[in-house]
């Protein structure tokens, strides 16, 4: 037996990534000194895994922004819009700042559009084909990283994005052809990933890594004939490393493993961690004479691994291939670096954890748990976790919040919307059109020092509130004086819309150092659901009121949703997704009872990742929308008719979801739209959907102020689709990463558009 992990974390033990590339996109660093960092990470990683008793040992999994672009940049995919970026700098400058430019933008060339790897909260830069693109090998990187490790002394096996995965990620570009099937490129671009193995070959690379999860969704397995293709074209290489091609995160379809195991590939890994993988790979009666690179330690949440069922699944596995490889279920990527930095968790949750160094130690425990040397000291060692880990930390059951929700069932269902709408009518007639904005403001310097400033004992907690309510008066008076009707406090005191909440609720711990990487130089600290969630005490209700306090306005208070909750978070595995789900859902109703009671009548149910929790597997989805939609409703279903509660969806992709959010039964849904050309109010007004709707009409990702004949024509666009008792206006995201000039010149352009439209009615 052997042992592998099929990727690491990229950014560094303290973050040393981000402070590099930001320090050089600001001009403080030169490219040799970027270089330098970027070098100095690859050797920890080996290095560290090396240490570890990892034998097999992969390359290439360092990447200075996202491993698509990378492979983009390789077959020298550049969409033609950056052809000039970077010119007449030295070639290394050149390079970089082109690389870069297709990632952030530059001087007139937006940057790539970017979006979610797979079900991960990892994004990757959309590649941009069309029937001209010539894809050729045109870079060296996978190449000379593994050189570098082997002139350290490390043999390493190179992970590239297989060509299937790479071309199915990508988009037609703009100009392409309508219908045209990017997948023509194949068969030159494998020419390009042939062109490499010989390279590989000559420097004496032994493997190679294809990584290829889009076998696990249904539009992987309807490529099979592709994928024989690209792989019996590789196989039949006369010089070429052995071919790893890893599946991850579910199991593949069965007819792609049949191409698999078939091709002239040398090894296929799955993740065992997926329950449906044992019996696909049952269905095509094992591996044959290939190796199986067995993924058993959950390369996504933080969880120790259960040693005796993971042993019980290698065991199981052990007749179906001629050889194991003991590994993890995916990259290590999705995971904190190092579970030792965090001295401040408790003792009984931190035993049951495990971050991307104590994954890769597990799987060297595995692998000795099974083989001769030091087998029973191993399985001594496997025992002692398992009984430190079976201590419950505090706080994991709440009987009391168990109870309740028994007691609630499914919650109850809302007045019929129509009733609802008529008793807020009888209230007062809201204006047509009403403008709001999404909740976030600017986070200034000053707000995020004082918020640092408290967290770490400089301020106290009575000059802290003054800072963020003197903030919050700031916001509230720029809303009154540009005129927007609904306003909301600006979530000063949020770091992030997860962790805000996670840090005062029972059953949540928050890390110190636990970075993952979300794209770029963009980390996020997931906090990590252990157990049961209760609320011991409300956690908007005092800012809210404030801001209420401050005006006669109508101010929105502001939640973020069960959905979102837990795809932001490492959850707990000992029980059912939808029953964790319940359990926030009923802390957040308390909440939304609570703001209610304190008189706000507008509030705003965040779920901006309930695109992002969509299994996967078709057969899974209408489970997800049970759960999905039943937590939604029994966290906002307890409110008076005249409550109107909001929610918002941050993404354009809705195909698949438009039915679910009909289903949340929110009385106004914002999503983002500017991008998309207001497709989605269409998909809407197809299915239906009779609600408020805030198609966001200005674009918050860019810093560009839009006119307000733009906004002026996206509301008349809407109106196409949207009665004008439904629609309301406002931006397609929160604010919070902007400056308030450009904010502040941007809502007052909407505000007029809106009066037009108005006034035009
Ligand atoms: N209310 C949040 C904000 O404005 C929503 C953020 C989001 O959807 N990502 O920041
Ligand atoms: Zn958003």
């Amino acid at each position: 037996m052997s042992t592998t992990v099929l990727g690491y974390p990229r950014i560094g033990d303290r973050r040393e990534l981000k402070r590099a590339s930001e320090s050089y996109w600001a001009g403080r660093s030169t490219a040799a000194e970027l270089d330098a960092v970027g070098a100095a990470l690859r050797r920890g990683t080996w290095e560290s895994l090396r240490a570890t008793g990892i034998e097999q040992i992969p390359s290439n999994t360092f990447s200075y922004y996202d491993q698509v672009l990378d492979t983009a940049v390789l077959f020298g995919l550049v969409p033609p819009r950056f052809a000039e970026a970077g010119a007449g700098r030295p070639a290394r400058e050149a390079e970089l700042e082109r690389y870069f430019a297709m990632a952030r933008g530059c001087d007139g060339a937006p940057a790539m559009e970017m979006t979610k790897w797979f079900d991960t909260n990892y994004h990757y830069l959309v590649p941009e084909l069309s029937p001209e693109t010539r894809p050729r090998l045109v870079g060296r990187k996978p190449l000379s990283e593994y050189v570098q490790a082997k002139g350290l002394g490390i043999e390493t096996r190179p992970v590239l994005v297989g060509p299937l995965t790479f071309l199915m990620l990508a988009k037609n570009a703009a100009g392409a052809p309508e219908g045209w099937d990017r997948l023509e490129l194949l068969d030159e671009l494998v020419d390009g990933y042939a062109e490499l193995l010989g390279f590989l070959a000559a420097a004496g690379a032994g493997w190679v890594q294809f990584d290829e999860p889009i076998l696990v969704t249904e539009a992987g397995t309807a490529v099979t004939a592709e994928l024989e293709r690209a792989y019996d074209r590789l196989g039949s290489l006369a010089e070429r490393p052995r071919i790893l091609v890893a599946t991850y995160f579910e199991a593949p379809g069965a007819r792609a493993l049949e191409v698999l195991k078939r091709s002239p590939v040398e090894a296929v890994g799955l993740d065992l961690t997926a329950p449906r993988t044992l019996e696909v790979l049952s269905s095509v009666a094992g591996l044959g004479d290939k190796t199986l690179y067995a993924g058993v330690v959950d390369g996504r949440n933080v969880w120790r691994a259960d040693i005796g069922a993971a042993l019980s699944v290698l065991t199981s596995v052990l007749g179906l291939a001629e050889r194991v490889v003991v590994g993890t279920s995916c990259s290590l990527l999705h995971v904190p670096v190092d579970l030792d930095a965090e001295t401040g968790l408790d003792p009984a949750l931190r035993s049951r954890l495990a971050f991307a160094r104590q994954k890769a130690a597990e799987v060297v425990l595995l692998d000795r748990c099974l083989t001769d040397g030091g087998a029973e000291a191993a399985a001594a060692l496997a025992e002692a976790r398992a009984a430190d880990a079976a201590k419950p930390p505090p706080g994991f059951v709440d009987q009391r919040v168990r109870a309740r929700l028994d007691a609630l069932g499914a919650g109850t269902a809302r007045a019929d919307y129509d009733r609802r709408r008529r008793a807020r009518e009888a209230a007062g007639a809201p204006p047509l059109l009403p403008t709001t904005t999404i909740g976030s403001f600017p986070q200034t310097d000053d707000v995020r020092a004082a918020r640092a400033g408290y967290r770490e004992g400089r301020l106290d907690r009575a000059e802290y509130e003054r800072r963020m309510r003197a903030e919050i008066d700031r916001v509230i008076a720029l809303q009154e004086d540009i005129g927007l009707d609904v306003l909301v406090h600006g979530e000063p005191e949020r770091n992030d819309m997860v962790q805000y909440f996670a840090e005062q609720l029972g059953g949540y711990a928050t890390t110190r150092y636990g970075w993952v990487q979300s794209y770029g130089s963009r980390y996020v600290r997931p906090p990590i659901l252990f157990g049961d969630v209760s609320r011991p005490e409300p956690m908007t209700v005092g800012w809210t009121t404030y801001a209420q306090s401050r005006t006669d306005k109508p101010v929105k208070g502001m939640l973020t949703g069960p959905v979102t909750m837990l795809a932001w978070s490492f959850v707990r595995e000992d029980q059912p997704l939808a029953e964790t789900a319940r359990q926030v859902a009923l802390a957040l109703r308390d909440e939304i009872a609570d703001l209610e009671r304190a008189g706000i009548r507008h509030i705003q149910v965040d779920e901006a990742a309930l695109r992002e929790l969509l299994p996967l597997r078709e057969e899974d989805r209408s489970a997800y929308f049970d759960w999905a939609i039943g937590s939604f409703r029994l966290a906002t279903s307890g409110v008076a008719e005249t409550t109107r509660i909001h929610s918002h969806m941050c993404y354009s992709e809705f195909g698949q979801i438009v039915a679910a959010i009909d289903a949340l039964d929110a009385d106004v849904t914002s999503v983002e739209a500017a991008r998309s050309r207001m497709e989605l109010v269409d998909d809407l007004a197809a299915i239906g959907y009779r609600r408020g709707i805030g198609p966001g009409v200005y674009d918050i990702h860019s810093p560009r102020v839009p006119s307000v004949e733009e906004v002026e024509a996206a509301l008349r666009t809407a109106l196409g689709a949207v009665a004008p008792d439904r629609l309301w206006v406002n931006p397609d995201c929160g604010l919070k990463t902007r400056g308030y000039a450009e904010t502040e010149a941007a809502l007052r352009a909407m505000v007029e558009a809106a009066r037009r439209v108005r006034a035009s009615l």
